[in-house]
């Protein structure tokens, strides 16, 4: 398989497809520019090795074609500033003015293609279009792992035309190393950890990781419907009546495969969904009637901490509370100490999937775990044991 590091782009025309879905404001303005930032070093290789850049992505979810709010131009005084060289336009991703514009490349320059997704092909995975791209360069390197999960045209049936010359980008390259340590080959303990609103967004993922994990803490609004399971009072807490019995097949199963299973035993709870709420602890089989449980408390903490602080593997999706509210987010902050503590005592920890990004954020540790993915629903599809299509098509499995 190619790698960036052991090719050489010199003279070669590279198209990569980058991850420039980035949030815009009401002036067309870049609110937050991680994405074109992680993308940067990808691009800058290319450069350095005397390759010239044609990038395409997605912004946005245009439904019928063109629409000024989603177009790429708009990342044009970002994207020149950040890499220090001019960045040519295409108006269409495809078609004769793209055409001439890529092939007119010289090393060293850099061409952004309008939002592949005012064509319905790309979503579609049209080979057609694929084709039409792919036509544009000589090599393709696939840097966008938040849609690693989509057979699009851009991310996965275009390396058909690029037989031998495509390869993952660094971002894709980190990504794709870092949930392999945790998934294929984590060290053990291995300690998984989820929490968030829902069990039935994370039941195939619970599913999956009961194979693999030695120890499942459980947090988060998805506890009171294994507590219910157990016959535990919940309260007004969040609970899926559809799920309950799914919730004793999960506490079965783990039994069945030796998985330490660690729901919490004290919660924080709150007279009304409100920061302001009344609050009183208790265990977490016993909510007052009228009352509903938003964070873990401090018996909870510690033992979670305990098994967290012995593992050598963590993998840590969704808060453990109602982090957005400072009031219940204790919990998630103390679980994301122990995350840290493990990761200064040699753990591989990492963290994924939406809120639990947000909240490591929030709290400014994400500088202190092994790895943040940025994958969001592609990480989480990964976990769950999936194939992703743009990382198949790139390393075959
Ligand atoms: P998810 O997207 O499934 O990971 O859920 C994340 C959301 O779960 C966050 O917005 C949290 O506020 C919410 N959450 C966490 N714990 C609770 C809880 N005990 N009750 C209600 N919502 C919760």
């Amino acid at each position: 398989m190619l790698t960036m590091n052991s090719f050489n782009f010199a003279g070669k025309r590279a198209i990569i497809r980058v991850d420039f879905n980035v949030p815009l404001n009401s002036s067309f303005e870049i609110t937050d520019d991680t994405r074109i930032r992680a993308a940067i070093p990808t691009i800058q290789k290319i450069l350095k090795d005397g390759g010239s850049v044609i990038l395409m992505s997605h912004l946005g979810r245009p439904k019928e074609g063109p629409v000024d709010k989603y177009r790429l131009r708009h990342l044009l005084p970002d994207l020149k500033s950040k890499l220090g060289v001019d960045v040519k336009f295409a108006p269409d991703c495809i078609g004769e003015e793209a055409k001439t514009m890529a092939a007119a490349l010289k090393p060293g320059e850099v061409l952004l293609l309008e939002n592949l997704r005012f064509y319905k092909e790309e979503e579609k995975g049209d080979p057609e279009f694929a084709k039409k791209l792919a036509g544009l360069a000589d090599v393709y390197v696939n840097d966008a792992f938040g849609t690693a999960h989509r057979a699009h045209a851009s991310t996965t049936i275009i390396v058909d035309f690029f037989p031998g010359k495509s390869m993952f980008g660094y971002i894709m390259e980190n990504e794709v190393s870092s949930i392999d340590k945790v998934m294929r080959d984590p060290k053990k303990p291995f300690t998984a950890i989820l929490g968030g609103a829902k069990v039935s967004t994370k039941i195939t993922i619970i599913e999956n990781l009961l194979g693999k994990v030695d120890n499942l803490i459980i947090g988060g609004g998805m506890t009171y419907t294994f507590i219910k399971a157990m016959g535990g009072k919940i309260g007004n807490s969040l609970v899926e009546e559809d799920f309950v019995e799914m919730a004793k097949k999960v506490m079965n199963l783990a039994r069945e495969k030796r998985v330490n299973l660690y729901l919490p035993v004290d919660g924080v709870n709150a007279d009304k969904f409100d920061n302001d709420a009344q609050i009183s602890v208790s265990p977490i089989d016993q909510v007052p009637d009228g009352w509903m449980g938003l964070d873990i408390a401090n018996q909870t903490i510690a033992k979670f901490s305990e098994v967290i602080e012995g593992s050598k593997t963590i993998l840590w999706n969704g808060p453990m509370g109602v982090f957005e509210m400072p009031n219940f987010q204790k919990g998630t902050v103390e679980i994301a100490k122990s995350i840290v503590r493990a990761t200064e005592k040699g753990a591989y920890t990492l963290v994924g999937g939406g809120d639990s990004v947000a909240a490591i954020n929030q709290f400014g540790m994400a500088g202190k775990v092994s790895y943040v993915s940025t994958g969001g629903g592609a990480l989480l599809e990964y976990i769950e044991g999936q194939v992703l299509p743009g990382i198949k098509a790139i390393r075959g499995y």
